[in-house]
């Protein structure tokens, strides 16, 4: 069997190919219906001060409870999504949850930031801005709570215009990060003119940097140049204490990664701050000492 594949050449017919748009189609319908039916869900993944452990604030991360299939991680649907007009609705319940916990949090004596992912269908969306500073007034929420991360690809897909609604959220008070910073297409130029708060290096470099020097020397490079540029440098996929460790001599300011904690539902996560913040991170700060 031949078809026709996408670069215009001939590509051997894979029937699996098939299956797999017949899946992606039931998927998208229960995607659907998961936003209709609440099964979509947020946990939250501490970012904290490289130095002292504290908790500076979470990544919001989307979880779809399925019917069937049980706890969905964000890989397993965000990209199909993605491709469709979906993702934005999605984005908004899951700015939703995330502000309302920020609030809880402040009505619990917590000044914690809440960081959320956005897509590129939003990035384009002139609306954008306006919904998010509704949202805020109405959970009653700083607007330097909030963090929005976009990658450097979801940028350059069209950075006219997100350069113009990024320069509107900030201009509303709302933090802006690059996230997955290093992996993507950008120039240093446009990273100047979208004017952002924070750079998040891409947990690639961050994994590999105690056994490659060319990682190490990526991300050493990466926090001097996001100073230079006054951002707040963020490291992301932190799994072990040698990593953090090393990452406070290096001057990195956040840190965020399983060597802290996993995401974790919202409740979960209150337990673990309790903890965390009682003992826990001396506990990990005095561990640190050793590596
Ligand atoms: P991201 O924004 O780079 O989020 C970080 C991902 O790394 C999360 O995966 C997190 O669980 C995982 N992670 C955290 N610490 C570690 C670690 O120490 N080691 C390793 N190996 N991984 C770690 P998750 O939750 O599966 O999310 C994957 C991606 O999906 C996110 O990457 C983000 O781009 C996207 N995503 C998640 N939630 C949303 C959302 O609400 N909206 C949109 N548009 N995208 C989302
Ligand atoms: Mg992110
Ligand atoms: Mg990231
Ligand atoms: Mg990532």
């Amino acid at each position: 069997y031949l078809a026709k594949g996408n670069g215009g050449g001939v590509a051997v017919y894979d029937p699996t190919k098939d299956e797999n748009t017949t899946e992606r189609l039931l998927l998208l319908t229960q995607l659907h219906d998961a936003l209709a039916r609440d099964q979509l869900t947020v946990y939250y993944q501490p970012k904290c001060d490289v130095r002292s452990g504290r908790v500076v604030g979470a990544e919001a991360l989307v979880r779809w409870r399925h019917p069937s299939r049980g706890l969905l991680g964000a890989d397993q649907f965000i990209p199909l999504a993605e491709s469709t007009e979906l993702i934005t609705q999605l984005t908004l319940v899951v700015l939703e949850q995330a502000v309302a916990q920020a609030r809880v949090w402040l009505d619990q004596g917590r000044r914690l930031g809440v960081a959320v992912n956005l897509s590129v269908r939003h990035l384009a969306d002139v609306r954008l801005p306006e919904q998010v500073d509704a949202l805020l007034r109405r959970h009653r929420v700083p607007p330097a709570l909030l963090t929005l991360e976009v990658t450097e690809n979801t940028v350059m897909t069209d950075p006219h215009r997100a350069v113009a609604v990024l320069a509107m959220l900030r201009a509303a008070g709302v933090r802006i990060a690059i996230d997955d910073y290093g992996t993507g297409y950008s120039s240093l130029a446009y990273l100047k003119r979208l004017s952002v708060d924070e750079l998040k290096i891409d947990r690639s470099f961050i994994i590999g940097m105690t056994s490659d020097d060319n990682d190490q020397i990526i991300v050493r490079s990466t926090i001097d140049l996001g100073h230079n540029l006054g951002l707040q440098v963020v490291a992301e996929g932190v799994e072990d204490a040698a990593s953090w460790r090393h990452l406070q001599v290096l001057g990195c300011d956040v840190i965020q990664g399983f060597t802290v904690q996993a995401p974790l539902a919202a409740d979960e996560f209150d337990t673990w701050i309790t903890a965390w913040e009682a003992n826990g991170r001396l506990d990990a700060i005095g561990d640190l000492a050793t590596v």
